[in-house]
């Protein structure tokens, strides 16, 4: 959808519940929800021999998004990918959502429209529906609340806490871009693969169901806070340390141009830069092959990038084998978080 709303309606104009009106009439009904929008509470269905997967989270206008640069479609999007990402992350099919919003009353119901048919076109492409939420004014700022609902079997859920000693590290598509898309956004450019990366980023739902059916044991995340923190949670959570190569950490063509070819310098963002939404996983060296095939058919870039050990503590390697002193968690030579990305 690239038109914009243009009606000039103002949320006075509207009211609250012309305002759900607005959003309801674009969810698609579904066969699993028995009762959605217009009750005290919802009703859906679970899958037999599944359990129900839950998460939320929030995006606050001037903490994760800013409306200088944001557009509302594509804050839509977002605001449903970041919570896709999160039951991808578990081996989960996401099923049904609760969306809650804080609003300004000045925010132009042309803005609120955009912002819903972005919502819910990723939400018709993930196959998940709208069941219900929350309204209400705010005094500060736009505030969105996800909270998503999944399920999956319970032997093929995949944890942050189960990876073992001697198992592969990969990691999908590229790291950075998301970061490299918003210093970009804050100086001011407005195009580009980094900066669509940032604002819209794809939810590797496909991805962590094909590895979670093919029963995989392994450990799993997705890469919200950075590599570096996110492999420190897989890490902590399963009593185990990892090595990573650093000429395997995947650079897309964009991240590799803007900062050249040489030094270490060129990984920082992709080690230490947050909402790329890639899965990061571990599984037995062995069956990389298999791997690389179910991400082949995905059409997904898939890389190996390091090794599970049982020795605590994330060890960086250089190409030639040396450990690079300084690239370690908690060392800030990485740009600040403030500087790589919003706060979430
Ligand atoms: P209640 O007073 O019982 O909490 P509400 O008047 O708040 O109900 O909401 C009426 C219906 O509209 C409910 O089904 C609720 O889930 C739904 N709803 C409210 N806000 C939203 C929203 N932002 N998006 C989707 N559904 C919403
Ligand atoms: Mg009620």
């Amino acid at each position: 959808m690239t038109q914009k709303t243009n009606t000039g309606l103002s949320l006075t104009d509207l009211g609250e519940f012309g305002l759900i009106n607005l959003i309801a009439r674009k969810v698609r009904p579904s066969s699993e929800v028995r009762i959605g929008i217009g009750d005290d509470a919802a009703a859906f269905a679970w899958h037999a021999n599944c359990l129900a997967l839950a998460t939320t989270d929030m995006l606050l206008e001037g903490v994760h998004f800013d409306l200088s640069y944001c557009n509302p479609y594509r804050l839509g999007r977002k605001a449903l990918a970041v919570n896709l990402s999160d039951i991808a992350a578990m081996g989960g099919r996401p099923r049904s959502f609760l969306l809650s919003l804080a609003i300004p009353n000045e925010l132009s119901v042309d803005f609120l429209n955009d912002f819903s048919s972005g919502l819910l076109e990723i939400a018709e492409e993930f196959g998940v529906t709208l069941i219900g939420g929350d309204t209400c004014v705010s005094r500060s700022g736009l505030v969105i609340g996800i909270t998503l609902y999944g399920e999956q079997e319970d032997q093929m859920l995949t944890q942050r806490g189960t990876a073992r000693p001697g198992e592969s590290i990969f990691v999908t598509g590229y790291l950075g871009d998301s970061a490299l898309g918003l210093k970009l956004l804050q100086e001011g450019q407005r195009k580009g693969s980094a900066i669509d990366r940032h604002l819209d980023p794809v939810p590797r739902v496909h991805e962590g169901l094909a590895l979670a059916e093919a029963g995989f044991t392994c450990a799993m995340i997705d890469v919200s806070d950075g590599l570096l923190s996110d492999l420190g949670h897989i890490t902590g959570k399963s009593a185990m340390g990892a090595r990573l190569h650093l000429d395997k950490i995947p650079l897309s063509p964009e991240y590799a141009a803007h900062f050249g070819p040489e030094g270490h310098e060129r990984y920082s963002l992709a080690l230490g830069g947050g909402e790329d939404y890639e899965l990061l996983f571990t599984a037995p060296a062995y069956r990389k092959s298999e791997i690389e095939m179910i991400f082949r058919k995905l059409g997904t870039p898939v890389s190996e990038i390091g090794e599970i050990t049982a020795v605590p503590g994330i060890r960086i390697l250089s190409a030639d084998g040396e450990t690079l002193q300084g690239i370690a968690p908690g060392y800030d030579h990485f740009l600040s978080r403030k500087e790589t990305r919003q706060e979430r």
